[in-house]
């Protein structure tokens, strides 16, 4: 018998039948014996669809009446569950964030988690209730309901499963777990059985969009187990922990890839201290996202500053180009679009060699260009062209072997 956190995502809750399943989950739980915490997402596209019916009323609509909004998404879920459990016959109730005593500050729409006093959801707990708490939501010290960002359920679920110190955080979605790389691209990716924080917060940094990184981050932080899996069958999803000696032994545990990507290269910027600090000044200003740097060793006092960027961004970046180019007096500015970005992750690149070669000979192999490079200590990343990218991905995937490895211990 154990105390046990469930996160289900919007996909899990998305129309009555599929909350009618989750409750039979639920209470499977249940009358095995276990102390069950569900904590729910708004169906899916209420959010979103929250957010459009707001545009439509007031082209700059106020930030707390947003959340007051938003926040009820995930209500209409709690309630639903929660009558779906009475229907057969599973004590259950239902806690909005706050009633959950998820404590916020006040940056509405996107507030960090300031304490938790979960009082009500251990109460319920010890009289033999299901307790489902409204993920993605919280409140403030003054009591102003707030919203923990796009994704935030996750960080629900984690912060509760630490503060009430429960044996099992489980969050289901609609894939079965962390796969070595998007199945859609490499067929024969495998599921990953365990997978330290680290190599999760890189996988989903580089596009394998599993779970909010700020989650991932809080699960780190306070060491909390958790495991990803399927609302949709009963396979054993992904273990993301604390890293051991053990996980060292794969070397790459994964491969992702991210698209609509595009670079902005600046030429013959004159070579002198406090050019790239203006540069990147006006870039920021301008609200461009910017993500890796390169710059070339300079040649005749000048050199090439290039960066990429989310293809969403390259409307402002094609704007503020001129300015680039006078404010450093580059010879030119140029945007392109269509790059993609590949990435090998694994917390064994630090005690192997050999990984960046690997990488390179694999694409070699398929005659693909290398446009950028960099590294981390656990990440080495490429950018390509984007038409190239699932070729390369799958190469890349055999490479390392991860068809066969099936990364766990
Ligand atoms: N409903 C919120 C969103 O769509 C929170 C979540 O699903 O985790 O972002
Ligand atoms: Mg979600």
């Amino acid at each position: 018998m154990s105390l046990i956190v469930q996160k289900y995502g919007g996909t899990s809750v998305g129309n009555p039948e599929r909350i009618r399943s989750v409750a039979n989950r639920v209470a499977e739980w249940h009358r095995q014996g276990h102390r069950v915490v569900a904590v729910v997402s708004a169906m899916s596209g209420v959010t979103d669809s929250l957010l459009k019916l707001a545009r439509e009323v007031c082209a700059e609509p106020a930030e707390r009446e947003m959340d007051v909004l938003l926040a009820t998404g995930e209500q209409t879920t709690i309630s639903l569950l929660a009558m779906a459990l009475h229907s057969i016959g599973v004590p259950a109730v239902s806690l909005t964030g706050a009633q959950a005593g998820i404590v916020t500050d006040g940056k509405h729409t996107k507030a960090k988690i300031a304490n938790i006093t979960p009082g009500q959801v251990k109460k319920h707990l010890d009289s033999g209730e299901v307790v489902i708490v409204a993920g993605f939501q919280g409140q403030t010290l003054e009591g102003r309901i707030t919203t923990l960002g796009r994704g935030g359920s996750d960080l629900t679920a984690i912060a509760i499963a630490a503060a009430i110190k429960a044996e099992v955080c489980q969050i289901y979605t609609d894939v079965d777990g962390v796969y070595t790389a998007d199945p859609r691209i490499v067929p024969n990716a495998t599921k990953i059985q365990e997978i330290s924080y680290d190599e999760m917060l890189e996988m989903a940094g580089a596009g394998s969009k599993v779970m909010q990184a700020r989650s991932v981050e809080f699960a780190k932080k306070f060491n909390v187990k958790f495991e990803v899996r399927s609302s949709f069958n009963n396979n054993p999803g992904t273990i993301v922990k604390e890293e051991n000696q053990s996980m060292e032994q794969v070397v790459v545990r994964g491969v992702s890839v991210e698209k609509n990507q595009a670079k902005v290269t600046i030429s013959g910027v004159p070579d002198q201290p406090g050019i790239a600090a203006k540069l990147f000044q006006t870039i920021a200003e301008a609200g461009v996202n910017v993500d890796m740097i390169v710059q070339n060793v300079s040649q005749s006092g000048e050199t090439d500053v290039t960066f990429t960027l989310h293809k969403d961004d390259v409307d402002k970046a094609n704007k503020i180009a001129a300015s680039i180019s006078e404010l450093s007096s580059a010879k030119s500015v140029t945007v392109k679009e269509g790059i993609a970005k590949l990435s090998v992750v694994g917390i064994g690149m630090r005690s192997h060699g050999g990984v960046a070669s690997s990488l390179f000979t694999a694409l070699s192999g398929q005659g693909i260009n290398i446009q950028m490079i960099s590294t981390s200590e656990i990440k080495i990343t490429v950018v390509i062209d984007e038409n190239r990218s699932a070729e390369a991905a799958r190469a890349v995937h055999d490479q390392f072997g991860l068809n066969v490895v099936n990364s766990g211990h």
